[in-house]
């Protein structure tokens, strides 16, 4: 079978493509980068860098959506705003048209979203049916999930993995963490008490391929793992695994002057639990925390 992947060059998407490949399926992946950058991080795939290369196309039978500009990676300016918005929503939307100018459309998308759908929760239990709160990150992942959505007119599948906090070896927010941990400079964010809906990558790879492969499967998914933790039982695991004290906190007012509103992503949360993917049979591979933290910051 034959899948067109969009973000498959990243944090995500060079284990997820692999493991595709491994399972005897074809890629082809959108990247702006050159074809062998691509390959390099994605293994044998075809590329493009322009969608419309692949309309009026005979078809794909699945669509994986992930390409997004990084949503922790500068302040959130009006002008990075609308990047984070144009980066997933523009490309979902030329995604669909360009969909409704093959042959066949495919069987499936599975599309990108993210715990931040809910907004801040403080500390209520957020499953599927949670009432979201209406901020810039929920605004977000609504718009990005509604162009996916577009595509059930068109009796496509559509499953959204509305993923939590990724931790695996080699990228990610934990890498950005474990140097300060690893100094003895770590230390829990504000007062601690905001969730931290994590899961580990392999887990995100998991539930991405159940959603493809599973026919009955559509609509939301919390990717979280079953286990939520507040930031500061997330600080102490991560300090026992790295073996140093844990005793310099990050303090709101800090924290607020240096990232502005980007802030909340540290400061807020959201005790996201797995509600769907469990009851529909999705078997985590790392349900505890210390075991994903351990496998990614060997
Ligand atoms: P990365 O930031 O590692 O990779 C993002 C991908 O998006 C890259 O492959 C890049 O493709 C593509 N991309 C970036 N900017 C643009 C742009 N302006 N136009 C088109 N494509 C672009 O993301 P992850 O693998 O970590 O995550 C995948 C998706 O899941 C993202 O959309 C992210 O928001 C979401 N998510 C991730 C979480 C996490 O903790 N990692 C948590 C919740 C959601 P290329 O450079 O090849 O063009």
């Amino acid at each position: 079978k034959r899948i067109l992947v969009t973000g498959g060059t990243g944090f995500i998407g060079k284990v997820l493509c692999p493991e595709l490949l491994n399972r005897g399926y074809e890629l082809t992946v959108l990247s702006r980068q050159k074809p062998d950058d691509v390959r390099a991080a994605c293994g044998r795939v075809e590329t493009t860098q322009d969608l419309n290369q692949v309309r009026s196309h005979p078809g794909f039978d699945a669509v994986i959506n992930l390409a997004g500009e990084g949503i922790a990676d500068k302040r959130w300016s009006d002008k990075r705003k609308q990047e984070l918005r144009d980066s997933r929503i523009g490309t979902t939307e030329t995604l669909v048209d360009v969909i409704r100018s093959w042959e066949a459309p495919p069987q499936v998308m599975v599309s990108g979203s993210a715990v931040g759908f809910y907004g801040n929760q403080a500390d209520a239990e957020v499953t599927e049916q949670t009432e979201p709160h209406d901020e810039f990150t929920h605004q977000l992942c609504r718009d990005w999930e509604n162009a996916a959505l577009a595509l059930e007119q068109d009796n496509v599948r559509v499953c959204l993995s509305r993923t939590g906090v990724v931790a695996g070896p080699g990228g990610g927010f934990l890498a950005r963490m474990v140097t300060p941990f690893k100094l003895g400079l770590g230390g829990r964010l504000g007062d601690g008490r905001q969730y931290m809906p994590w899961v580990h990558r392999d887990d995100v790879v998991g539930a991405l391929i159940w959603m493809l492969e599973q026919e009955e499967a559509s609509g939301p998914y919390n990717v979280v793992s079953p286990n939520p933790v507040t930031n500061a039982e997330f600080t102490q695991c991560l300090g026992k695994v790295v073996r140093r004290p844990t005793l310099f906190p990050a303090p709101a007012p800090v924290l607020k002057i240096a990232l502005g509103e980007m802030a909340g992503l540290l400061l807020t949360g959201q005790k996201a639990t797995p509600a769907r993917l469990t009851t529909q049979g999705y078997h985590f591979e790392f349900p505890e925390l210390q075991a994903a933290l351990e496998n990614s910051v060997r």
